[in-house]
């Protein structure tokens, strides 16, 4: 099943990604996927919030993965935009992230795509969808289920 949301503000897609965020069964990892500015940081840090990191979550795209641990949860946070093939994802170790029998906790990661392979068969996918400056459709749907 796909769910779409319409959000007409940064602050209505936080809230989305909050709800999602205190809802997604552990361990998991989504996929956020969407041009630049449309808004997958943005829901990164609601859903921080709603799954319980309580400091404010910032952007990866220089460092490709921030860790948070808080209240005993556990967010990796990826941002492969300047990655550039799964064997550079390989090298640094990356891989082991992507391992559901491995994970303690939601990896989230912006640009997949550049380490294509690397996303386990059951994972989330969250698409962004610019309608204008101001209004965007979220996309949400589980995959790889039975
Ligand atoms: P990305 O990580 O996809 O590059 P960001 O979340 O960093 O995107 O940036 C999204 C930008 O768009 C922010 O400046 C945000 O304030 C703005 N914005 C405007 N409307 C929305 C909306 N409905 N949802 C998310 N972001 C929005
Ligand atoms: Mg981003």
């Amino acid at each position: 099943m796909k769910l779409k949301i319409e959000t007409k503000s940064a602050d209505e897609t936080m809230a989305i990604a909050k709800k999602f965020g205190k809802s997604v069964f552990l361990p998991c990892v989504i996929s956020l996927i969407g041009d630049l500015g449309a808004g997958k940081t943005t829901f990164a840090k609601g859903f921080a919030l709603g799954y319980g990191i309580d400091v404010t979550i910032t952007s990866p795209t220089f460092t490709l993965l921030n860790e948070y641990k808080n209240n005993e949860k556990n967010l990796y946070h990826f941002d492969l935009y300047r990655l550039t093939d799964l064997e550079e994802a390989h090298s640094l170790g990356f891989e082991e992230y992507f391992d559901l029998t491995k994970l303690d906790g939601v990896v989230l990661v912006e640009w997949a795509s550049n380490a294509n392979g690397i996303l386990p068969a059951r994972h989330y996918e969250v698409n962004f969808i610019k309608k204008s400056d101001t209004e965007r459709l979220i996309e949400i749907e589980p995959k790889g289920l039975v």
